[in-house]
């Protein structure tokens, strides 16, 4: 069956009764027989769709995880109340005090100061890996456990070899984890290409509407286990009424898709032809780093772009004549924004950069509207 099909009908309830999972809200769940009640808590060690007690997730959580779990080919996926919860629980149950992470140089910055902070403090060691490693023998020390990356990078989008540096991980015995949120389990599903463990901010694309948090994890093969058996004991879980509206997002996430990634396309071949801009960084451009490999592993591009401008423009200025963009963190929602973007910093590998950069995300509004907003505020720009 095409994915555009399952979307539709992930969670379909028996007939007669309603289109969607209705949200199940619950702490305790009661039984009859303590028989029953013994059942229920044996089955759940291994089986992540029964009903035991809400720390475990209520069924509109346990639909939206099935759903997820098939989107990015996985065996099992583990909900989390935010994104950066959803990383921390993918990189927890796997180090301990004296291990070793390797995590790219062009993470997302909370997912840095996750390691940096907490991990570190817990006796974890971290080095970094530049954004084109495919050998991870230069990097690999006898306590290296873990190898930590996100695919396009974060802000600039430069495109990993995932299924070559998985290959190298793996002939080390280490896992890898990779940030999956640009694809969403839609346009790059990273357990296809090698990876363990995929991680989804679900409050960008799957929510899609700028009104949910959520995270999740995808797994397959060894690392099952110990994911599953941490999230429980760290208490981890996602409220019905955020799983809902997840469920509810993911019927139109290609359609979604299609259209950000339409306009966002648009904007990254128009803003070049603009004498204000000295590149764009969108992973969908010739000459733009790794795209080759983007368009052997991926399906196709989101809503973001990241302009750098050329030196002396006032971007922030720009920013803030725009009207359809508004400024906001976060992304992956029906509307579109702009933010100032400063991509090296906290990198070990920073590149020079001609001026500001700011990030665009665009949302579902008409291409043409988009691109006269902008045009207008370069008019003011020029004086015109
Ligand atoms: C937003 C984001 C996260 C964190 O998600 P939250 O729900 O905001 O905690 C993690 N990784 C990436 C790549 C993100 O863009």
């Amino acid at each position: 069956m095409k994915r555009e099909t399952k979307l539709a009908h992930y969670g379909r309830m028996a007939t007669p009764g309603p289109a969607n999972p209705p949200i199940v809200k619950a702490s305790t769940i009661l039984h009859d027989t303590v028989a029953s009640y013994k059942a229920t808590k044996a089955a759940r060690e291994t089986d992540d769709a029964v009903l035991s007690y809400g720390r475990r997730g209520t069924t509109t959580a346990h639909q939206l995880a099935a759903a997820l779990a098939d989107l990015e080919g996985g065996e099992a996926c583990f909900l989390f109340p935010t994104g950066v919860a959803a990383v921390a629980g993918a990189l927890t149950p796997y180090l301990g005090a004296g291990d070793h992470l390797l995590v790219v140089d062009t993470i997302f910055p909370a997912t840095r100061s996750y390691c940096e902070k907490s991990l570190k403090r817990n006796g974890v060691t971290v080095d970094y890996i530049p954004w084109d490693t495919t050998d991870l023998t230069p990097y690999v020390k006898p306590e290296t456990k873990l190898v930590m990356v996100e695919s396009p990078a974060s802000q600039t989008y430069e495109v990993m070899d995932l299924p070559a540096l998985c290959a190298s991980a793996h002939a080390h015995d280490l896992l890898v984890a990779a940030d999956n949120t640009y694809g969403s389990g839609w346009l790059y599903r990273p357990l296809e290409l090698g990876c363990d463990l995929s991680v989804v901010a679900g409050t960008k694309y799957i929510g899609g509407h700028a009104d949910a948090m959520m995270g999740a994890v995808i797994a397959k093969g060894r690392v099952v286990g110990p994911l599953r058996a941490h999230t429980a004991m760290s208490g981890q879980t996602l409220g019905p009424d955020e799983a809902y509206a997840c469920l509810r997002g993911l019927r139109t996430l290609g359609l979604r898709l299609e259209r950000h990634g339409e306009n966002g396309l648009a904007l990254a071949q128009w803003f070049p032809d603009q004498p204000e801009v000295a590149k764009v960084h969108h992973p969908g451009l010739p000459g733009h780093p790794g795209h080759a490999v983007w368009q052997r592993d991926a399906s196709g591009s989101n809503g973001l772009l990241t302009v750098e401008f050329k030196a002396g423009f006032d971007a922030e200025g720009f920013v803030d004549r725009l009207a359809l963009f508004s400024i906001g963190s976060s992304w992956g929602g029906f509307e579109s924004l702009a933010m100032p973007s400063s991509p090296d910093a906290g990198r070990l590998f920073p590149e020079s950069r001609a001026g500001a950069m700011i990030r665009f995300h665009a949302g579902l509004e008409h291409i043409d509207d988009l691109v006269a907003d902008l045009a207008a505020s370069f008019d003011t720009a020029r004086g015109r």
